[in-house]
């Protein structure tokens, strides 16, 4: 684990990466904020490209709780078969569909801890939905977040919520809501796992990580 980047230096990392990219996406596709609670749900240990193959068919017959529960779960099993736990996670979003009907008004709510209340949706899928549809900054750490974070000092942590606080409290107030965003696909493409791509790293010369590849 790296030490705390220096907020002079984390200002540069993320003037780059704003630069780069001004109004960075998630990629898990949604069309309102339902279908983007039931993407994030399914999306645990599966990657965001699978989740959209099978969400794509399913969210034009099923995108609000009520066309859901009216699907049913066998049918929804159907959709999303080729998702890893698909039994599991069918389960979960018949449930908190349901919830979402008899407690929201069909509504989804935009606080942490109504989110987490609902099956399925834990800290980090309630972080992602407030962040992406809320416009709150929340810091979703996911397993790229936790390595670029530690790998860089951007925001090490022996957890993913010391990595969560880390960019709450170090990274610009200006740069929080798109912080994970840039974080996510930085560490998807470039920061990658086993052999960063520091030659085509935007923000090389400011990673102290020792094992930098040429
Ligand atoms: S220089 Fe390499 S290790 Fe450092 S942030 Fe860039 S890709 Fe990651």
């Amino acid at each position: 684990m790296q030490r705390q980047m220096d907020y002079m230096t984390l200002r540069e990392v993320f003037r780059r990466f704003h630069e780069a990219e001004a109004e960075p996406k998630g990629e898990l596709e949604h069309v309102n904020a339902y279908t983007l609670v039931v993407a994030v749900a399914l999306s645990a240990q599966a990657t965001d490209a699978g989740v959209n193959k099978a969400t794509r068919e399913l969210f034009k017959i099923a995108d609000t709780p009520e066309k859901m529960l009216a699907l049913g779960e066998a049918g929804l099993t159907e959709h999303i078969k080729t998702i890893g736990l698909f039994r599991q996670k069918a389960k979960n979003v018949i449930k908190l569909s349901r919830i979402l009907v008899d407690q929201y008004g069909g509504e989804v709510p935009n606080s942490r801890a109504a989110l987490t209340s609902l099956p399925g949706v834990g800290r980090k899928t309630a972080n992602v939905v407030l962040n992406m549809w809320w416009r709150y900054p929340a810091q979703a750490v996911d397993t790229h977040i936790f390595r670029v974070g530690n790998r860089t000092g951007i925001a090490p942590g022996k957890d993913v919520v010391a990595v969560e606080r880390a960019i709450e409290d170090n990274v610009p107030a200006d740069y929080q809501l798109h912080a994970h965003h840039w974080l996510i696909l930085h560490g998807r493409y470039i920061c990658v796992a086993r052999k960063p791509k520091c030659g085509a790293c935007i923000i090389r010369d400011l990673c102290p990580f020792e094992e930098k590849t040429l």
